[in-house]
Order: structure tokens, then C-alpha cells, then sequence
């Protein structure tokens, strides 16, 4: 009898979630959900499984760049000492018939680079704004990094004179070589080494509006900055009718506010407020004025040049930028400038045309792979590698048993007849 009452409550309960369902199905307000997907793919609009094309984040190596179109990318951002969130002065400029150039190569900016997923032979234009170490810190690490990821073409780099032969560019890259001299003769012989080439260009740091560079109709030219020592400049990029203008550290100053007049992109200095430097950064009240107002431009004066100047889009950069900070950063802006402005992060991205400027943050990869070289190979023979010495040799327990198998299992896939040194 138990057994009897247990199977007619069982077919009940089936028959009750049978209607429920059934009413779930046909009420057309519960069902919306499912009448929405099918007219969304009806009418071809986006439905979860298909790519959004109209992303609000830049995803490196996934976007066309239009040939008419700068890409702006920021890639150093912050104070001298970096931190996690923010390298040191760098900012990738990448052109709408190819080109692609560096301005300032600060310390861990590196890395930021290497995720942009650009192959190392297309990115081999390095303009330094001056030698202080957060605006060239990773220069060495890019150069001799870029030849280990096949980078086959020499690296590039323009940077300013100093008042004296060993205050300049060229002395210092030139000893920055001879610092790597082991570094660059363990890969010599080695690997192809053409990227371990430099191509040293350095120019007069008080030349007024100069061309220094001239290619593929992108000028670039350079005007002094007023910072520390002779020897600081800023830069100027034109192509296709637009304008691009890199300030390297300065206290306001006169070039820049004539040079950089009107620009499309107009990038300059912003120190913290002195009164952060006091309360965040530990400064006495002497040393964040004198860093904050004499040495570096603070917010407000930053405000001042470009209330002049009056790009369509100027950024501040070279603070410490967070929840905290850019309130009063931009509160400070805003006493003195009231036009379009962006406070960089480091990843933050603007495409720039002639017809408007879209600003978006850059897909933080970290596991991201750097790109290599595209163009293929050549054998370093002729170059001759330096040899083991006696005291390696000595030192050498090839564990042959582990090892011939590996060469045995490369040979086999790839053809090749290589044998253990
Ligand atoms: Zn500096
Ligand atoms: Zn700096």
C-alpha cells in the first residue's frame, strides 16, 4: 500500500513541474530572454558568442592601425622610482604607414614594450630626451635583450649633445658599450648579432626647432628643455598634418610654448603637488617645492603651458597617478586649464586622427611572449665566437647520456645533423 502511494505522488509531482514548464515556455514575458537570442541572431546583431568590434580596450596586435591614424601608447609614466603600475618615462609613438619610435627608454619600461607584441625589427627608433636614468634606464636592456629575440637590424638612437664631449649621448652609449662588453662577446659568434649594432645620431641640445630625423615623410625635430644641466630637449613628431609633442623633463619654458603651440598630441611633464611630496613621499617642505616647482613643473604650471600652447589633447605624466593623487592633481590643472587633457597611466592608449582622439587602456597581457624578428635568419659564421677556455672545460660535467638523446630527438624532427660541442 506504501509503495502504491509513493508512485501516485511521484507522477503528481511530474505533472506539476510539467505545467509550470509548460506555462514558463509559452508566457511571453518570462520568455524574453530566449526570444531576444533568437532575434538578435535573426538580425545579425552581436550576441554573446560572436566579437564585439567595437571594443572599449586596446588588445596589442589585434587592431589595424588606418592609414591616416596615430597610435599613441604609454608605456612609462611614473616618478624616477619605478613601481609595479608604473615604469619610468617611455611613450610609443606607431604611424599609419608603419613607422614606430620610441621617445625616452626608462627604467622597466622594457617590459612594457615587449608586450605591445611588436616584432624587435620593427621597433628600432629610440629618441632620449636626456640621460637621467628613469628616462633611458632600459636602453641596455632593450638593445642587448632585442639581439636574444632576433632583433636583425642595429638599434637607433638620437639624444642630445652635452656642453662637453663626455656629457653627451654618444660618449655615454659608447661606454654603456663598453660596460657590455662580456655581455655582447658571449653572443657574439653565437648568434646573428646584427642588432647588436648601434646607430649613435646625437645632436646640439640648444638647437632651436631642428629637423633631426627625415623619413618616409615623418619629420622629427627637436628644442631645448630647461632641466638640471644643458643637455635636455623635447621633441617634435609631424606627419601626415599632425602633430605629436614629446616634453622630456622641464620647468616651463619658452621653446615649448611656441613650438608645441597647437599640436594635435601635446605630452609634458607634471610633478606630484609639492604637498604630496611632503605627505606621501616623506620630502621635507624645502625639497618637494624646490622638486616640485623649480626642478620639475607642478600641476599647475603644467596647467599654464597648455592653456597657451592649447593642444586637442594634452597629457601629464611623471607622477605617481592613483586613487588618491589625480583628484588633487587634477584639481590643481584645472585652476589654470580648462581644455581636453589626460592624466597618463602607464597602458593607457589614444588614436589619434584628424577627426577626434580616442583615449582607451591597453589589455595588460603578463603572459605575453616577445615578439621576435620577422626577417629570417642569418648563420653568425665568419664572426668568430670566443672560444671555451681550459677553465670552462675543467668545469664542464656534460652528462652525455641526458644530453645526445636531445640532440637525437632534434635531429629527427627538424633534419638537422647537430652534435653536442
Ligand atoms: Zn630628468
Ligand atoms: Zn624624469
Amino acid at each position: 500500500m506504501k509503495s502504491k502511494f509513493k508512485i501516485i505522488f511521484g507522477v503528481l509531482i511530474v505533472f506539476i513541474i510539467g505545467v509550470i514548464s509548460g506555462k514558463y515556455l509559452i508566457d511571453p514575458n518570462v520568455n524574453s530572454f530566449l526570444m531576444s537570442t533568437v532575434n538578435a541572431q535573426d538580425s545579425n546583431l552581436i550576441s554573446p558568442t560572436l566579437a564585439n568590434p567595437d571594443r572599449d580596450m586596446y588588445f596589442p596586435g589585434t587592431e589595424d592601425l588606418k592609414p591616416d591614424e596615430m597610435r599613441i601608447t604609454a608605456l612609462g609614466t611614473g616618478q624616477p622610482s619605478v613601481r609595479p603600475k608604473q615604469a619610468a618615462a617611455c611613450f610609443l609613438v606607431e604611424l599609419g604607414n608603419g613607422d614606430k619610435f620610441l621617445f625616452d627608454l626608462g627604467s622597466g619600461s622594457h617590459e612594457r614594450i615587449a608586450a605591445q607584441k611588436i616584432p624587435y625589427d620593427y621597433i628600432d627608433k629610440v629618441f632620449l630626451s636626456h640621460l637621467h636614468v628613469d628616462h633611458f634606464g632600459d636602453l641596455a636592456s632593450f638593445w642587448l635583450g632585442g639581439t636574444v629575440m632576433n632583433r636583425l637590424v642595429p638599434l637607433r638612437i638620437w639624444g642630445p649633445s652635452g656642453d662637453t664631449p663626455d656629457m653627451g649621448t654618444k660618449y655615454s652609449l659608447e661606454k654603456m658599450q663598453e660596460m657590455y662588453k662580456w655581455d655582447v662577446k658571449t653572443r657574439s659568434g653565437f648568434v646573428d648579432f646584427r642588432g647588436g649594432a648601434l646607430e649613435i645620431n646625437e645632436f646640439q641640445y640648444e638647437a632651436v626647432n631642428k629637423v633631426i630625423y627625415e623619413e618616409n615623410g615623418v619629420v622629427i625635430k627637436t628644442f631645448p628643455a630647461i632641466h638640471s644641466l644643458n643637455g635636455a630637449v623635447s621633441f617634435i613628431l609631424e606627419w601626415n598634418d599632425m602633430t605629436f609633442v614629446y616634453g622630456g623633463d622641464t620647468f616651463p619654458n619658452k621653446w615649448y610654448i611656441e613650438y608645441a603651440k597647437g599640436a594635435d598630441f601635446a605630452i609634458h611633464e607634471s610633478f606630484l603637488p609639492a604637498t604630496l611630496l611632503v605627505t606621501k613621499q616623506g620630502f621635507t617642505p624645502s625639497e618637494a617645492v624646490n622638486v616640485g616647482t623649480q626642478a620639475h613643473t607642478s600641476p599647475e604650471q603644467f596647467g599654464k603651458v597648455m592653456s597657451v600652447v592649447k593642444p586637442r589633447m594634452a597629457v601629464a605624466y611623471h607622477f605617481y597617478n592613483d586613487f588618491d593623487t589625480q583628484p588633487e592633481v587634477l584639481q590643481r590643472i584645472r585652476k589654470t586649464y580648462d581644455g581636453e587633457v589626460s592624466l597618463a597611466i602607464d597602458y593607457m592608449v589614444w588614436n589619434v586622427t584628424k577627426e577626434g582622439i580616442k583615449t582607451r587602456m591597453a589589455a595588460k597581457d603578463e603572459d605575453v611572449w616577445p615578439s621576435p624578428a620577422m626577417r629570417d635568419k642569418v648563420s653568425p659564421s665568419g664572426v668568430e665566437g670566443a672560444p671555451f677556455t681550459d677553465f670552462i672545460l675543467s668545469g664542464r660535467v656534460p652528462f652525455p647520456e641526458v644530453v645526445q638523446p636531445i640532440y637525437d630527438e632534434i635531429n629527427d624532427k627538424h633534419g638537422t645533423n647537430l652534435k653536442p660541442d
